[in-house]
């Protein structure tokens, strides 16, 4: 069951309009950057320590992970931007093959920033020449096929990888220990999401009142992207509906009308609450068993529903499975009268 989620924190793959309006709200320096002031603040010295060391040293290999939508692609960017490197983007699964990682790597110059996301994702082969290459900058293939092949090892460019990905436990060990720095992303607190959302409205020229503000704020899932996604939404329905301008009656009845609640859940986060209360109760539950009631995949129940419940405490953890708590019990019961 494909589903379209509006609070889904990953990029709408077939959004091309939505992505290039992305690239405008990324911030790209850290002075606009909001939030992660611990990230901000290790990363800050180490770019610091690379630029006055002034030998031609790069920056460490950095891993980020955590949620989507929390800012990964964004900070690569940024760090970029601040060593005045290029930064050159791809994924764990764009990269089909050990060739096409040895073209990426072979077109880098020194100094460049790779930016791989979703870097759990990478092939074993794939991965097995990424580690010589970030390790010494060296690139080993192999020539030729049967009896006559013979193995070549290549310089590289000194450059610097940043990894990101929702989960660390499923990357492999010696890929982990070759990142220098590894960070996680938290999620925002409420007021960084407002500054967010008043710095979207500034760019995309738009007025919204401070209360309004707020209650947006309240509903993004302390995650940047579906803050910025809720309040293009939001603009959308205040044009329409309104003068433009986004005050509180207009934020509330869009929201209203995306059946987003008063905590940030949509429905498929309560359908699945839902799901497990009615069959299970309080009694643990597997993750496939929970991917066989809503008809998700366990991955996506994984890195995209249940991070943001187990934050609120609607969820919780245990060796056996997943337990609805009593907060998400008492949640099911009355979100209705407070949408
Ligand atoms: P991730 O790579 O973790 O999935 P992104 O870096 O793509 O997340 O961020 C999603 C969107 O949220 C970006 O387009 C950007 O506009 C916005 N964003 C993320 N982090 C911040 C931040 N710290 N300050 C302002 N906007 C942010």
């Amino acid at each position: 069951m494909a589903i379209e989620r509006l609070v889904e924190p990953t990029m709408a793959a077939n959004d091309t309009e939505e992505e290039q309006m992305e690239v405008s709200l990324r911030p790209t320096s850290f002075a606009e950057y909001v939030g992660q002031e611990h990230l901000k603040k290790n990363l800050k010295l180490a770019i610091d320590a690379v630029k006055k060391r002034a030998d031609g040293s790069t920056l460490d290999h950095i891993l980020l992970y955590g949620p989507p939508g929390l800012g990964k692609t964004t900070m690569a960017g940024v760090i970029a931007h601040e060593l005045g490197a290029s930064l050159r983007v791809t994924s764990g699964p764009a990269i089909e093959r050990a060739g096409d990682l040895a073209s990426i790597l072979t077109n880098l110059k020194d100094g460049d920033v790779l930016f791989i996301d979703e870097i759990h994702r990478l092939r074993r082969a794939v991965e097995e020449v990424l580690y010589s290459a970030m390790e010494d900058y060296k690139l080993d293939i192999v020539i030729g096929k049967g009896p006559a092949a013979r193995s070549v090892r290549l310089d590289l460019p000194h450059f610097t990888v940043i990894g990101a990905t929702t989960r660390t436990g499923s990357l492999a060990g010696p890929l982990r220990d070759r990142f220098g720095i590894i960070h996680r992303l938290e999620y925002y607190k409420e007021p960084e999401i407002e500054q967010i959302i008043k710095r979207t409205a500034r760019i995309l020229n738009t007025k919204i009142l401070p209360e309004a503000t707020t209650l947006l704020a309240e509903r993004s899932r302390l995650t940047p992207r579906i803050a910025n996604r809720i309040f293009k939404r939001v603009r959308d329905y205040a044009d329409v509906n309104g003068d433009g301008i986004i005050d509180t009656k207009l934020a509330s009845d869009a929201l209203a009308l995306m059946e987003i609640d008063y905590l940030g859940l949509d429905p498929a986060d309560r359908n699945m609450l839902r799901l497990m209360w009615e069959n299970y109760e309080n009694r643990p539950v597997g993750l496939t068993t929970i991917a066989a009631l809503t008809g998700d995949e366990a991955t996506t129940i994984e890195d995209f529903y249940e991070p943001y419940l187990l934050q609120l405490g609607l969820l919780a953890r245990t060796p056996k499975g997943r337990v609805v708590t009593e907060k998400g019990r008492e949640h099911l019961q009355k979100f209705k009268n407070k949408l």
